[in-house]
């Protein structure tokens, strides 16, 4: 590559435009150094993104996106770059749910303090059987634990080759219980078949959920179109405190081994930063180096090449009429996992670790989709849907299967070389708080060293 470029010098390169980079660049343009972001794609965002949609012309996400009131690292990220009350939390946790036959029924919980909220609120669910209801209080135990040591620790003491099922059968969890809460909830919080994923993630979700922090399962739905969430803002956060933006351009980086001065290619430009954050998913990692991947990452390469992807389907249904009240509905049985009311007439029907539904056609999609939400849901009998959009998303979340390969740290071997994302060693499933955890762990490891 010819050296004639422009050459810029700046304490900080974050490659990648996701939640992960854009927390991490934002956490250090606010602390005064001079960053500098690149971004591959046009668009920023990375797995939580808009569109336009070209019939309508509405802002549409590529996918729901669901915070919760445990997300503390986003919520304090969306606090600094002022979007705060763009995904408002719920005052209590309520949620409702449907099967195929349109039984439904809402799980609201009291403004107990936790886990005396859950406890009574699963009390008074009609969905479950009443010799059902107190099962959630063999969860007790590790709700103590969690909040004696924390949900990490408590987390870390559940085997590792146990998958959720196994996890929930040891707990005496029955299985209307399963059906109507756990499982839906294991789906939407790990993307992945409860009886494929690990259970550590899933203990550490429910830790966090209804561990002793109030409001941390409260439901916080964003009212505004992802970028217009986090992407713009941070980035115009960045650009006010003279940081840089470049969007469209893949980075490639030239790694000194002893770390004195890494380059980074970014287009017309050689940009020479004191640190580099590495903010790509697993599956980028590889093709991120200008040669081969320096030895000392070669580790976590081969650990990211052998990472297996979750897909997750969205289908987009807009009808004649308004189908329902409630903002989402959980659905219990079906393929589609959950439905949400975007206003406007549009519902959009979510299929999380959809491995089995990623290759069907968009028209099959799209009818499966209908069905179910008609099966599910009583007001979409006699509604006329219009039309569908179909959005596929391969590659949304890592696979956390029990075996899967080790997640990286935030320090690597090459000194000035940090990781961030979702997929990194945080302990959390792949969720946006999860690449924001390490988007600010990733920050506070290169200002130490610049
Ligand atoms: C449809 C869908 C629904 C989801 N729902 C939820 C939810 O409800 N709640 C929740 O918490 N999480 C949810 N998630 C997960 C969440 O979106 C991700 O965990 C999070 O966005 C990951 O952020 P990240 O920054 O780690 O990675 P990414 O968002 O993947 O960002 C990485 C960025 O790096 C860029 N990049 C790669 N290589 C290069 C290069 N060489 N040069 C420059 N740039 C590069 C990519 O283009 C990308 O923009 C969902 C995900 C999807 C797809």
């Amino acid at each position: 590559m010819a050296e004639s470029r422009n050459t810029d010098k700046c304490d900080v390169v974050v490659i990648g435009a996701g939640f992960a980079g854009l927390s991490a660049a934002v956490r250090l343009a606010a602390s005064g150094k001079a960053v500098t972001v690149v971004e591959e794609a046009p668009r920023l965002g990375g797995r939580a993104t808009a569109f336009t949609d070209r019939e309508t012309g509405q802002r549409l996400d590529n996918g729901q996106h669901a915070l919760f009131g445990c997300y503390r690292e986003t919520y304090d990220f969306l606090r600094v770059i002022g979007t705060l009350d763009l995904a408002p939390l719920d005052p209590t946790l309520r949620l409702t749910m449907a099967d195929v036959g349109g039984r439904a029924s809402t799980l609201t919980c009291p403004s107990w303090p936790p886990p005396w909220h859950l406890v009574g609120g699963l009390l008074r669910w009609k969905a479950l059987p009443l010799r059902d209801r107190f099962a959630a209080t063999r969860l007790l135990g590790l709700l103590s634990a969690v909040r004696r040591d924390g949900a990490e620790r408590a987390a870390a003491r559940v085997a590792p080759d146990l998958t959720v099922t196994d996890w929930l059968r040891e707990q005496r969890q029955p299985t209307s219980l399963c059906e109507w809460l756990w499982h839906p909830l294991a789906f939407a919080a790990l993307n992945q078949d409860p009886g494929v994923a690990a259970a550590q993630p899933f203990v550490r979700v429910v830790g966090e959920l209804f561990g002793p922090s109030p409001g941390a399962s409260s439901l916080g739905i964003p009212s505004v179109p992802l970028d217009e969430l986090y992407a713009e803002p941070a980035a115009r956060f960045i650009e006010s405190r003279g940081g840089k933006m470049l969007r469209g351009i893949r980075a490639i980086v030239d790694v000194d081994p002893v770390g004195r001065e890494h380059r980074v290619y970014a287009g017309d430009e050689i940009l020479r930063p004191g640190a580099v954050i590495s903010a790509v998913p697993w599956h980028a990692f590889d093709r991120l180096w200008r040669h081969e991947v320096p030895k000392r990452l070669v580790r976590i390469a081969d650990a990211a090449r052998q990472t297996q992807s979750a897909p997750i389907v969205t289908v987009n249904l807009w009808f004649d009429r308004p189908v329902m009240t409630e903002r989402q509905i959980g659905f219990v049985g079906t393929q589609f996992h959950w439905v949400f009311n975007k206003g406007s007439l549009l519902y959009s029907l979510v299929a999380s670790g959809a491995e089995g539904l990623l290759r069907q056609e968009n028209n099959e999609l799209a009818a499966l989709a209908e069905r179910e939400l008609r099966a599910c849901v009583s007001g979409a009998a006699a509604a006329v849907c219009e039309r569908s959009l179909v959005v596929r998303e391969s590659r949304a979340t890592f696979s956390l299967a029990p075996g899967a390969p080790p997640r990286p740290s935030t320090q690597t071997l090459v000194p000035g070389i940090f990781l961030a994302g979702d997929w990194t060693d945080t302990g959390l499933p792949g969720t946006i708080e999860g690449a924001v955890l390490s988007g600010h762990r990733a920050a506070a490891a290169a200002m130490i060293t610049l």
